[in-house]
Formats: structure tokens, sequence, C-alpha cells
């Protein structure tokens, strides 16, 4: 209830992932109510973690930008509850060690380290060298716009963004039009080509690369301590102690519409949940077909999503295994096997990971190992067939890792005893969160195609709001939590409530 004596309005939030949390979290701290819809029994949606053979798997945090105390993003995760204590976040020594033939190249945080190291191994190569750590000093130097919409940037912030950019202009342009192969290609050495091709998923451009590496190396991509499953429900605890509205297994099969506004959603079993906006916080190819049912367009996003071919996103065939804790390997560590095909892909290289670095993943004297192979939504043709006979979905499972497990312990004798607890493929992505192609992000910055990002508005329905990382391109945690948050501010802009960016106070209308 408002000051006023005006009812609170109800915001109707679907999907509980990093997302939906994020909008259901702001909007309690801005004078709204929430509800918050999760078809699934637990909250987090792809930033998830679950136990097998009494092993706790990760499924999602590699490395979280937002880590460094001081920036906007830590600002936003420790407003969510995401980041408690900086004791907690954890930092590896490099972003991954590329052995190829037996030469090994690494990313170190310390870049002059590396700079030093990678021209030890390639004087040949130390122009290029030079270049590439450059670009890195470079990026690290930026930091995204995300706390606001740019639409709603007031003109000093404008500039000031600008200004942050043109700094980095000349390796913002090299780095845009190259992909990794292009620019591995000017080097000699191929070890460094392999590390420069091999340490980022997908078809993603020079710059998604660079930038990746430099927030680790500024400290802002660390890791929370336990991964993503304690991160969620952190965030959980927030929204339900600002008063929140949370409900699981909560399956919405449609949106409500009445007069060209969304006033609420159904669930599956029938059930109605009223509200005076809704905003949804999942696939957007989903929401558009499914819940929508094919009534309204968003042509920027369906041109992207009906081309595969020029506008990847990455999926993986995502494996874990237990192994002997070795706290000597590497993390990450990728190194060239013979390959094998998966998914119509041929697989040349392993990167695995061994969570050796933080005791929520060992056992006694082992500890959990995983295994991410590249697949895309070009590839969920294949497991979306393979999937309809799940005796075949099942045994191509074990064959995937048969195959890893046998070019791990060729690569690495120690790990003769490696077992198996388990695999998750594109078709697991699209079963547990509805995610259309099995991706896990959105759309890649690839030199051939341009950054995206869309209002979450929709021509003809008013009061809805799309949200999630499907409006930002590449995706990833931190454009979910920024694009929920966008979602909010959007809302009290139309409801003329103030946004305040920390919510230390209460809304001043509320
Ligand atoms: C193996 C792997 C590794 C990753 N590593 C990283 C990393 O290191 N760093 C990083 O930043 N990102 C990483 N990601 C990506 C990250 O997980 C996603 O970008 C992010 O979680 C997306 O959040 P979201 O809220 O937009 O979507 P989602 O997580 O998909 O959330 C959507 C939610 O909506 C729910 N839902 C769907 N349909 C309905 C319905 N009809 N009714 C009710 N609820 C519904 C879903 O169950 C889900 O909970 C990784 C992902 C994977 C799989």
């Amino acid at each position: 209830m408002y000051s006023n004596g005006m009812q609170k309005k109800t915001i109707v939030i679907i999907g509980a992932g990093v997302a939906g949390l994020s909008a259901g979290i702001y909007a309690e701290q801005h004078g709204l109510h929430a509800i918050l819809l999760e078809k699934n029994p637990s909250v987090g949606g792809m930033c998830t973690g679950w136990y097998r053979k009494g092993y706790y798997l990760d499924g999602c945090i590699h490395w979280l930008t937002g880590t460094k105390e001081g920036t906007l993003l830590h600002r936003m995760w420790k407003n969510l509850g995401a980041i408690d204590k900086q004791e907690d976040i954890m930092y590896l020594d490099s972003w991954g060690t590329y052995e190829y033939q037996g030469q090994k190249v690494t990313m170190w945080r310390d870049l002059d380290r590396a700079e030093r190291e990678w021209k030890e191994l390639s004087p040949v190569d130390s122009k290029m060298i030079h270049k590439f750590f450059n670009m890195v000093r470079d990026f690290a130097k930026v930091e995204l716009p995300l706390d606001l919409p740019i639409p709603m940037m007031s003109l000093p912030r404008l500039l000031k963004l600008g200004l942050n950019v043109l700094s980095v202009w000349p390796s913002y342009l090299l780095s845009m039009r190259i992909s990794c192969e292009q620019f591995a290609a000017k080097f000699k050495n191929p070890a460094i080509r392999f590390a420069l091709t091999k340490c980022q998923v997908g078809d993603g451009n020079l710059f998604s690369m660079i930038y990746s590496y430099s927030t680790v190396v500024i400290g802002d991509g660390g890791v929370p301590r336990g991964g993503s499953k304690p991160m969620v429900e952190r965030m959980k605890d927030k929204f339900i102690a600002l008063g929140g509205t949370l409900k699981l297994n909560a399956n919405v099969e449609s949106v409500i519409i009445r007069d060209d506004a969304a006033r609420g959603v159904k669930l599956n079993n029938g059930q109605v949940i009223e509200g005076d906006a809704v905003v949804s916080c999942l696939d957007t190819n989903y929401t558009l077909k499914k819940l929508l049912r094919d009534q309204y367009r968003f042509p920027a996003f369906e041109r992207r999503f009906k081309k595969p071919e020029l506008h990847t996103s990455p999926s993986c065939v995502y494996l874990c295994f237990s192994v002997k804790n070795d706290k000597n390997l590497p993390v990450p560590y990728s190194f060239d096997v013979e390959p094998f095909d998966v998914g119509g892909i041929s697989i040349n290289h392993l990167t695995i990971r061994s969570y050796s670095y933080d005791d929520t993943f060992t056992r006694n004297d082992r500890t959990v190992l995983t295994v991410l192979i590249d697949q895309s939504n070009k590839e969920y043709p294949f497991w979306k067939r393979l999937s309809k006979d799940r005796s075949q979905y099942l045994k191509y499972k074990n064959f995937v890792a048969e195959q890893v497990m046998n070019r791990i312990k060729e690569h690495l004798p120690s790990m003769d005893d490696i077992e198996l607890l388990d695999v998750s493929t594109p078709y697991t992505f699209n079963h547990y969160v509805n995610s259309s192609n099995g991706v896990y992000m959105s759309f890649t910055f690839t030199p051939w195609a341009s950054m995206f990002a869309h209002s979450g508005k929709l021509k003809g329905l008013k009061d809805f709001y799309l949200s999630g990382q499907w409006l930002q391109g590449p995706g990833g945690l931190p454009i979910a939590m920024t694009q929920g948050k966008f979602a909010i501010q959007r809302i009290c802009k139309k409801e003329k409530l103030s946004f305040v960016f920390e919510p230390l106070r209460k809304s001043k209308k509320a």
C-alpha cells in the first residue's frame, strides 16, 4: 500500500532464473509487489547445481563478471544478495592453460608474466603477442554500461560512456570484425594459435574473447564459493525477505490479455494469476510462440532466430566426472585429442575443469571434473531427433562419455580411475528451462553479426515486458541480471515510481 492509500501494483514475473529473481527483487525494492512463477521445483534456471553419486555438481558459473568490488555490476550483485562475503569469491590464476602437441601456453591473470612467457616460447611472434596483450589491457579499462537501459541514460552519463569507449576505439575496431581463428592465423606458433582459438566456446569474435579474458585479469571474473546454486538461493532468500511471492512448480501456459494489455497468466493446471503487468524472463521464442500464441511480432529477434547459420548461440554437452584430486592440474586445462564426432561436429580438443579450488566439490581424496563440449543452435535438430528414442539417446550420451574418458586417460594416465557422474545435452537445456534450441546463451558476437539490445516491449501489447538474456547479446549471467532490472526500471518509469540504482532506501512514492 502506498502512503497515499493506493494499492501497490502487482507484477507477475514468469521464470525464476537469474533474470526473474533480479526483476523480483528490484520490483519489491521499488514499491511494486512481485509474484514470481517458476515451472521447476527450485529457482535459478540454468544457473544451477545438483547432486550425483554423493558429489555436488555445478551446472553454470565458470566465471561471474562483476566480482570486483566497486564496479557497477558488483554493486548490483551485492544488492541482490548474489554476492555475500567478498572472502567467498575465488580467483583462479589464469584463464586457462592450452597444450598443443606438448607445448603449453597459459593465459595468466598476470599479463606481464603471460606476455613474457609467450614471447620466450615464440620470439618470432613478439610483435603480435604484444599487440594481443595490449588489447587485453585496453579492454580491462572498459566497464559495461549496465546500470540503465541506454535510452534512459542522462546526457552526462552518455558522454562519459562515449569517452570510455573512444579511449579503446582502435582495439575495439580491430577486434569486432575478426574471428579468433583469423586472428590466430597471424601467429606462427601452433600452441599460441591453439590457445587463441580454444579459449572461448562457440563462434565468438576476437572482441568477446578478449573482453572475457580482461574481466578475469582485473579480478572481475571470480567464482563464488559453492558455485551457482548457493548464489541463486541467496537471491531467492532476499526476494522472499522483501515480501515477494514465489510459486514453484508453477508452469505458465499462457498470458492473459484484456483490452490489448497483459493482465496475468494461466498455469497449466488451470489456475489464473492476475496482475497489473507481466514480465517474461524466459526463452524469448518460447514466450512469443507458446505463451503469447504467436500473436505478436518481434522482428529484430525473429530475423536472427530464424537464421542459425548466421546467428549462432552456444550450447554444449556437459560432462561431469569424479577424479583423484590433483591440485597441480591447471584450471581450466585444454589439450588436443584424436578427433571424434559429437552431434555432427568434429571435436579435436578437450577443456577439462577440475574443481579442486573449492572444497564444496571434493569428497575425501576426489574432486569433480567437468568437460564442456561445444554445440550450438545449429546442431539442435540432431539432439531433438535423438531425444525421441530414449534408449538411443542414453546410448549416445554414454558413447560421448566413453570417448571423452578414453582421451583424458590417454593424455593424463594418472586419471585412470575417472568415474562418470552425469551428462547433460542441448536436449536437457530444452527440457529443463524451455530453451528453444537447447542453447544456454543468447546470440554470439561474431565478425558478421552486430551487437543487439532490445527494449523488451512488443507492439500492440501494453503492460507486457520481455526480459532475460535474449534481450541483449551475448547473454550470460550479468546480462540476465541487468535485463531483469531493466524491465522494472521501465515499469517504474511508466508508473512514475522513482528508481534508485542502489535501493538502500525505498522509492519515494512507496
Ligand atoms: C554449462 C553452462 C555454463 C555456463 N557458464 C556461465 C558462466 O560461466 N558465466 C555466465 O555468465 N553464464 C554462464 N552460463 C549462462 C547462464 O547460465 C545463463 O546465461 C543465465 O542463467 C540465463 O538466465 P535467464 O534468467 O535469462 O534464463 P534461464 O536461466 O533460462 O531462466 C528462465 C527460467 O524460466 C523458467 N521457465 C521456463 N518456462 C517456464 C514456464 N512456462 N513457466 C514458468 N517458468 C518457466 C525456467 O525453468 C527457468 O528457471 C552457463 C550456462 C551453462 C548451461
